[in-house]
């Protein structure tokens, strides 16, 4: 089946399906079951969807359409839980997505607060597939990828080593997403799942798939991961930062800033030579966020370079006014990176100052280190 496979049918719309069907002269309730047999049941081989009529799955693969989910090539798994995925695409191009379970320290894995909907008591049901721990109400987070490489070139990152290979499609996005979930056996509905866009690449270098992969991951009746599960980091691409406020129905934003002053934030991210840090802020503050919702800025701490106390004075000037907390990042070390990881003592005395001036601000326990699975350490490292 793979071999022949001519056109994947995922990363397509609902009515796109819709238009598929229509043309083998099916109706469109039959698109209704194909949408959900891909999204919803996560099926991977067409001929085994029995809710479809044996006809129509015929047909679809005399066309050569199929499912097209991509597939695991690697998987690395740490001593924290946390497992880095290589996932291989069709042409053979892979990149990485990592499972991380449970938060990050009493936050959500993408370093947001607990949710207070979430019940700290075991009181949900298992999945009937099994998989997780038994008994335990689970949560875990799945960072993906939304480039193969980054054009970006971050001093302090891995990935940007790289460089761009190609963007994602729709349906390679969400196709991380859906594989990782049948690995793990997780019902997204019975299991609380958050998504994170900070694997490889920019997401807003790659916005229009990036999007229409959101749109498919939240549907309802698809994969149905709420968006106020998911996050977007973006380097700050800023005309999609004003796009993506404008985006009806968006995951919640987080910027990297890793710098509290144009030197030294040049120095390591060489797009803010295109877009500075006035700029940035500018988008940060004109940001439409919804009620309660706070944005998200990232900072790197690099020994010796951007964690002073006084560039931490610098941060709260520069984000005064815009309702946001801080992630802390200690630099995740890896070969090629001529930065060091500072002191955790270092780290702390940085949070005060932002904590003193009162904003909300988190060190992110890194994940999955030992595997190269950590922020920035996604390289394909085998
Ligand atoms: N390209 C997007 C999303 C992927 S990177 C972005 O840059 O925002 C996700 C986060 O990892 C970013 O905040 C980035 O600053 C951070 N990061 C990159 N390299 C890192 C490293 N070596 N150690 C710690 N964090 C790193
Ligand atoms: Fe690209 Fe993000 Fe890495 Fe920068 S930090 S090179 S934008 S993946």
């Amino acid at each position: 089946m793979g071999q022949q496979l001519k056109f994947a049918l995922l990363g397509l719309s609902f009515q796109e399906l819709t238009g598929i069907a229509g043309s083998l002269g099916q109706p469109s309730y039959r698109a209704r079951q194909l949408y959900q047999a891909i999204y919803r049941q996560r099926r991977w081989d067409l001929q085994t969807v029995s809710t479809l009529p044996l006809e129509f799955r015929n047909q679809l693969a005399q066309q050569g359409y199929g499912i097209g989910l991509p597939e695991i090539e690697k998987k690395f798994s740490s001593s924290d839980g946390t497992i880095r995925y290589l996932i291989a695409f069709t042409d053979g191009r892979s990149v990485e997505t990592v499972w991380m379970p449970e938060g990050d320290g009493g936050e959500a894995g993408d370093g947001s607060e607990a949710d207070p909907e979430v019940p700290s008591e075991p009181a949900l049901p298992r999945n009937q597939r099994g998989g997780w721990q038994q008994g335990k109400f689970q949560r875990a987070t799945i960072c993906i990828s939304s480039q193969a490489g980054c054009a970006v070139n971050c001093q302090f990152c891995m990935t940007a080593l790289l460089g761009l290979e190609r963007n994602l499609t729709a349906g390679e996005i969400v196709g991380q997403v859906l594989t990782v979930l049948n690995d793990r056996q997780v019902s997204v509905d019975r299991e609380r799942v958050n998504l994170v866009f900070m694997g490889q690449g920019e997401p807003f270098l790659n916005y229009e798939n990036f999007m229409q992969a959101v749109r498919l991951l939240s549907d309802a009746e698809g994969v149905g991961v709420p968006v106020s599960r998911m996050t977007v980091s973006t380097s700050g691409i800023v005309p999609r930062i004003h796009d993506f406020g404008k985006e009806p129905i968006r995951p919640k934003l987080a910027i990297s800033l890793n710098a509290s002053n144009d030197a030294v934030r040049t120095g390591i991210m060489p797009l803010n030579k295109k877009w500075d840090l006035e700029t940035l802020l500018a988008a940060a503050r004109e940001f439409p966020l919804r009620s309660r919702e706070r944005l998200t800025f990232e900072y790197v701490l690099l020994d010796g370079v951007n964690d002073e106390p006084q560039h931490a004075r610098e941060v709260v000037e520069l984000i005064r006014g815009v309702r946001a907390k801080v992630n802390l990042i200690a630099l995740n070390p890896g070969p090629e990176i001529d930065f060091k990881t500072p002191q955790e003592s270092r780290v702390l005395a940085f949070q005060k100052v932002l904590r003193d001036a009162g904003i909300p601000a988190y060190i992110r326990r890194p994940r999955g280190r030992d595997i190269y699975a950590a922020c920035g350490q996604l390289k394909r490292t085998v």
